[in-house]
Order: structure tokens, then C-alpha cells, then sequence
């Protein structure tokens, strides 16, 4: 059951490309390629991929005036929205927005002219795109340095909303707002400031996390405790790996606070003295049946070693295998299904059950 929007903040809905962020929106999984853009068959297989694993917006980097003209020929082959991530140069914003992005990224602070600002506001509007004001330390303000004397959570908020002010001012409200760090703590405390405070779609994410498993946790702990208390309408873990790493973390943080409605969730007990199956082996044969079998539904499914914590995982779970000794049972909404099944026919029989009961 996904967590129902009443409990999450009230913010107001923004289009990118088809796909619509905040307001009653699903919480939205972006990710960001790591190929040249003007390679266009590279990046577009990367894309490809990355929908496959359930990215649903997709941001690629914007260094060059070929990487802005390779857009519409991305574009025609993928089918996520497209975002322009652009640093320092106006141009190659404007360039990007003729050329069909869906949404640019930008960091204002480091567009140093007002009037370019301006110019890319006017594009942005006249071709329909939203714009992610991205904040982060690299581009804090000198005046808010001299203010707090250090990137802190409070200046990169400031930050955020200063510039907020400054769209507006241009009547140009379609905008999603990020404020990133590496510091876990200050990427917390900035967008709960940012949340009391504005009601754009906020973009959750730890910048430069590292590699997994540690990036993974940082971003677990940094994202998933503000969209616990109803904060963040889109996400994207940064990882040192393959960018699929990335959305099937994202996929794991959404599903373990109930936000996630597209797959099976999938519980296993770590197993222990009292294990009389191959619980490591069968966990991983589960999951690759899972996403075999492409169930597009929140399933619980339970892997458990032994009865002990089976039968209260069983009661919780659609489908539930519990060990025995070189057997097992299996549950189907936590009644028995069927007892004493030898471990080789577990996986067989679970399968079976599985799609018995989706059909
Ligand atoms: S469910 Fe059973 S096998 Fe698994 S960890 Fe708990 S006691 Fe051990």
C-alpha cells in the first residue's frame, strides 16, 4: 500500500516532459547517464537500459554545443523525459532548451549575469520546460559565505529560496529545487528548511556518495528520512557504478517506506544456526525468478530460514517459503499452501504458486 499523498507535503505539480512531479504524483526515479551525450547510440543504450530498471527521468551532462545538438536525436529513441544538466554556460543552456530538453538543471549562482538567467527563462517558457535551480556548495553566494561563514544547511537553503525569488520575479514558476551536499546531516536539515518554506517539488539526493554499499546507505539514510516525514517528490542516488546501480537503490529506498507500487518487495531472514536450507542460494534464485517473471506488482514475498519468524512473516506476505530440513513449506497470504517440500522442488513450486495465484 503506498503511503497516501495526505501524508506527504503539500507541494504543487510540475511536468517534465510526460511525466508530472509533485502534487499527487508517485515519487519519481531519475538517474543521470555517465556516457559522452554526443555519443548517441552510447547514450541511448544506456537509457534504454536504465527504463528497463524503472528510471523514469533521465538527466544527461551538457558540456559541449554537440552534446545540446545530440538531444533530439536521443530523444526520438528513448521514452523518459530528458533533462539538460548545464554549469556555467548560458548558451548552452538555450541551446538545449531549442533542442527539446525536457528540463534543464542549472545552478544560478554560477550564471553570474541576470540577463542570461533571463534569457534562459524566456526559452524555458516559450518551449515548455521546467528548471531545476540545483544548489550546492561549489556556487554559494559570496554574501551568504560572509553570512555563515561555511556551506551550512542553512546558507544552501537561503540560497535556494533567494534564487526562487529571483524566478518568480521573471513569473516563471515551473520549477523543481535541489539542495545537495555530501553531508548527509546538511542535505537533511537544508530541505526540511526548504520544505516549510516553499512548496515546489523538491529533488532529494547526496551528492558524490560514493560507491556502493556506502553510497548507497548515505543515500538511504539522507533520502529516505526526508521522504519519511513527506519530503521529496523525486529522487536520484548518486553512485560511483553503473548508473542501473543507481535506480535499483532508489527502487530499494522507495519500496522500504511503502512508496514504491511498480515491483515485489522481497524479505529474507539473514539465516543462522537453526538453517537447514541453502537460504543465501534460494534468496537469490527468488529474486532472480522475480524479476524474471517481471511482476509489476507490490507482492511481499518471504524467503525465510526456519518456521521461527516464517509463520509472522508468512501472515504479512503474499507468497512465503519457509525452511526446514532439506525442505520447506509455502505460504499463499499466510495460510499454508503446502508443507514438506523437498529444497530442490522448493524453487519449482514456488514459482508455480506464484503464477497460479497472479494469473
Ligand atoms: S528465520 Fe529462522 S533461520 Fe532465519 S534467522 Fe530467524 S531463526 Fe534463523
Amino acid at each position: 500500500m503506498i503511503i497516501p499523498i495526505t501524508k506527504r507535503r503539500k507541494t504543487q505539480a510540475i511536468a517534465i516532459g510526460g511525466v508530472q512531479v509533485g502534487g499527487s504524483n508517485p515519487i519519481a526515479i531519475q538517474s543521470m547517464c555517465d556516457t559522452k551525450t554526443e555519443d548517441v547510440e552510447a547514450t541511448v543504450a544506456q537509457i534504454l537500459a536504465l527504463e528497463g530498471v524503472g528510471c523514469e527521468i533521465i538527466r544527461v551532462a551538457i558540456p559541449t554545443k554537440e552534446a545540446a545538438q545530440a538531444l533530439p536525436l536521443i530523444k526520438e529513441k528513448i521514452h523518459i523525459p530528458l533533462v539538460a544538466d548545464i554549469h556555467f554556460r548560458s548558451d548552452l543552456a538555450l541551446l538545449a532548451l531549442e533542442n527539446g530538453a525536457d528540463k534543464i538543471r542549472i545552478n544560478p549562482g554560477n550564471i553570474s549575469d541576470k540577463n542570461l538567467l533571463r534569457q534562459i527563462i524566456d526559452s524555458a517558457n516559450k518551449h515548455n520546460a521546467a528548471i531545476r535551480i540545483g544548489v550546492n556548495a561549489g556556487s554559494l553566494e559570496q554574501d551568504l559565505w560572509d553570512k555563515y561563514d561555511a556551506p551550512t544547511a542553512e546558507a544552501l537553503a537561503e540560497s535556494a529560496l533567494n534564487w526562487v525569488k529571483f524566478f518568480e520575479n521573471e513569473n516563471f514558476n515551473q520549477l523543481v529545487l535541489s539542495v545537495k551536499s555530501s553531508q548527509v546531516p546538511t542535505m537533511i536539515t537544508a530541505n526540511e528548511i526548504l520544505a516549510t518554506q516553499t512548496n515546489y517539488p523538491l529533488h532529494l539526493g547526496v551528492t558524490e556518495a560514493g560507491p556502493p554499499p556506502a553510497g548507497s546507505i548515505k543515500s538511504a539514510i539522507g533520502i529516505g528520512s526526508l521522504l519519511q516525514k513527506g519530503i521529496g517528490e523525486t529522487i536520484r542516488v548518486s553512485l560511483t557504478a553503473d548508473p542501473v546501480e543507481e535506480v535499483q537503490a532508489a527502487k530499494e529506498i522507495l519500496k522500504s517506506l511503502k512508496l514504491y507500487d511498480k515491483e515485489p518487495d522481497i524479505v529474507s531472514c539473514p539465516g543462522c544456526g537453526r538453517t537447514e536450507i541453502d537460504i543465501q542460494k534460494l534468496t537469490q534464485q527468488v529474486q532472480e525468478m522475480v524479476a524474471r517473471l517481471n511482476l509489476q506488482k507490490p507482492y511481499r514475498i518471504a524467503v525465510m530460514g526456519c518456521v521461527v519468524n516464517a509463520l509472522g512473516e508468512a501472515k504479512e506476505a503474499d507468497f512465503a517459503i519457509a525452511g526446514g530440513q532439506k525442505q520447506g513449506n509455502l505460504y499463499y497470504q499466510g495460510e499454508l499452501y503446502k508443507g514438506n517440500i523437498p529444497e530442490k522442488e522448493l524453487l519449482k513450486e514456488f514459482e508455480e504458486l506464484i503464477l497460479q495465484k497472479i494469473r
